[in-house]
């Protein structure tokens, strides 16, 4: 057996199973799928998931390489898309929706070019960032809330419509350690439009749910560490809540023995976003000091943290960080791939995209390379597109976990003649 084909595979006529497989769908890397291949089409037939679904059993066209739109060879393409970087003078790495090598291959490619790098999500992540920056954070792990958290509350969001397993997987798991009782835990929800089901217990609990204003969680916080520092308000309702919900609310937070507020960055899509989440910090701060409590960041998906850690570790920077000087500048603000188009500060998108969306880079007047797998309906309009494999399903890889504490292996689960993101970019730093 290859071992770079998969976890434990077991061969049935025709057709090939792999247990033990991490999903690179989410950023919950989910690593007890199996993933049954027949001639090539997959198909997830344990760890139930849409999400995984939609990313292990979509369909590949037969795309090759293109130019201008033009079918060419792998090696013309690579030629075209050197030639582009060779005359580039400040080029923007967007996108980074790739694995570990991947995405130091693209780092590669930006410290020899004087590059900037940025995610497609990177907005959503500086929410994170800065507020970690300005004012620190007491975060626990994915393994910390499946086996001590007894009261969880998700801060404008639901888990499971972006990490669908969550709950499976983390809340209602059957076995813990330390004795905790996981059906007894309690669950709390806040804000409006959530699919709150997967919060009601095993034993039929129902979560409680304050139907907070979405876009005033921030107000909610300040309110509920006002109560915290013993104040008392005079309005009766806050973002829409009863001040009397709130103080149960709170009550339930100072019983916790271990509780856990989540939140995730994509789902506080309004101004000053990262004020809300340094709200939410403090609040967890000073409940501290009267039981034990911290916070949790979902989000992640499509390979951001793993550019972010990679970034970091290479450089000592996060991501929109630029190497034009010869040495790495770090700017959230100037270094945005939205600002850096809208003011024509790049002169060439290199648009990196391998699993579920973003594989239509952003519109600029720069000539663009796409890396991307040749999926059904794929936009390739662009100077040059190279098609690559998906990390996790056509070739190994490693990708960071959303909790940012490991990085678990990704398999293969195909035979593939598609290059990953990591070989193109090989390719393309010989040709420089
Ligand atoms: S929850 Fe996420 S990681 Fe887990 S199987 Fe679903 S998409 Fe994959």
């Amino acid at each position: 057996m290859n071992p770079a084909t998969a976890a434990s595979p077991t061969a049935k006529s025709g057709s090939r199973t792999h247990t033990s497989v991490t999903c690179p769908f989410c950023s919950l890397l989910c690593d007890d799928l199996e993933v049954t291949n027949r001639g090539g089409s997959l198909g997830v037939t344990a760890g139930d998931c849409a999400r995984a679904r939609g990313g292990f059993e979509r369909d590949y066209a037969s795309l090759s390489p293109q130019m201008d739109g033009r079918d060419v060879s792998m090696d013309q393409a690579v030629a075209a898309a050197a030639r582009l970087l060779r005359g580039a003078r400040h080029p923007l790495y967007g996108g980074l929706g790739t694995d570990v090598a991947g995405m130091r291959g693209l780092l590669a490619l930006a410290d020899r070019t004087g590059g900037i790098v940025d995610h497609m999500l990177g907005d959503t992540m500086y929410r994170n960032i800065l507020a970690m920056q300005d004012r620190g954070w007491i975060m626990t792990t994915m393994t910390e809330v499946r086996n001590r958290a007894d009261v969880v509350i998700f801060a404008n969001l639901d888990a499971v419509s972006d990490h669908p397993r969550f709950f499976e997987r983390n809340i209602w798991n059957a076995e813990s350690m330390f004795g905790l009782a996981t059906k007894s835990r309690r669950i709390v929800y806040l804000g409006e439009g959530l699919n709150t089901r997967p919060g009601v217990s095993p034993d039929g609990r129902k979560p409680l749910h304050l139907r907070n204003e979405p876009e005033r969680l921030g107000e909610l916080i300040g309110a509920l560490r006002a109560l915290l520092a013993g104040q008392s308000l005079q309005a009766r309702t806050v973002a829409g809540v009863k001040v009397a919900e709130l103080t149960k609310l709170l009550g339930i937070m100072k019983g916790a023995k271990y509780g856990v507020i989540i939140w995730s960055p994509p789902r506080l899509p309004f101004a000053s976003a990262d004020l809300v989440v340094e709200a939410i910090c403090d609040l967890v701060k000073e409940l501290n000091a009267q039981t034990r409590f911290s916070g949790f960041a979902l989000g992640g998906n499509e390979g951001i943290l793993t550019a972010g850690a990679v970034c970091t570790w290479q450089s000592g920077y996060q991501l929109r960080t630029d190497f034009a000087a010869g040495y790495p500048e770090f700017d959230p603000t100037r270094n945005a791939t939205a600002r850096l188009l809208a003011d024509d500060d790049v002169d060439l998108l290199l648009w990196t995209s391998t699993f579920l969306t973003g594989q239509t880079p952003p519109e600029t007047k720069a000539p663009t390379v796409l890396l991307a797998p040749p999926l059904r309906g794929l936009d390739t309009r662009c100077a040059v597109y190279i098609p690559v494999g998906t990390p996790g399903v056509d070739h190994r890889g490693q990708m960071c976990r959303v909790d940012n504490v490991v990085s678990l292996p990704l398999h293969q689960v195909r035979e593939s003649a598609l290059p990953s993101v990591a070989g193109v970019c090989n390719l393309l730093l010989q040709s420089l």
